[in-house]
């Protein structure tokens, strides 16, 4: 299976070759906290851009290690890319931005980023 994805104004759309998961991570990080993700990691391999990459702009901070891509039009930031410590590359999915995604039913793992 794999599930759709998109910022709010429509613009940056994406789909993933996975089935939609039952669990999110929620971190409380001064940037996660701010933005109030709801995350899935893929690897970069599952995800597909298919409209909007000239309307992404990118935000990094702290080690500069995950690349945080938000529409331009509309601010929100639907998914982000990064790299794991063995290197291999991956996306984090907002899954607030997949509108198949039942958020109530997620078991969140909570995430203490801001101890990092
Ligand atoms: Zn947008």
């Amino acid at each position: 299976m794999s599930y759709q994805g998109s910022c709010h104004c429509g613009k940056v759309t994406f789909s993933v070759d996975a089935d939609i998961p039952d669990t999110a991570m929620s971190c409380n990080c001064s940037h996660c906290r701010r933005k109030g993700f709801l995350l899935t990691f893929v690897p970069e391999a599952d995800f597909t851009l298919h409209t909007g990459a000239e309307d992404l702009t990118e935000y990094r901070f702290y080690k500069h290690v995950i690349a945080h891509l938000f529409c331009t039009t509309c601010g929100t930031e639907a998914f982000m890319s990064g790299t794991k410590p063995d290197g291999s590359a991956v996306r984090g999915i907002n899954l607030r931005c997949v509108p198949a995604a039942d958020l109530d039913a997620l078991t969140i793992k909570r995430v203490d980023g801001a101890r990092f």
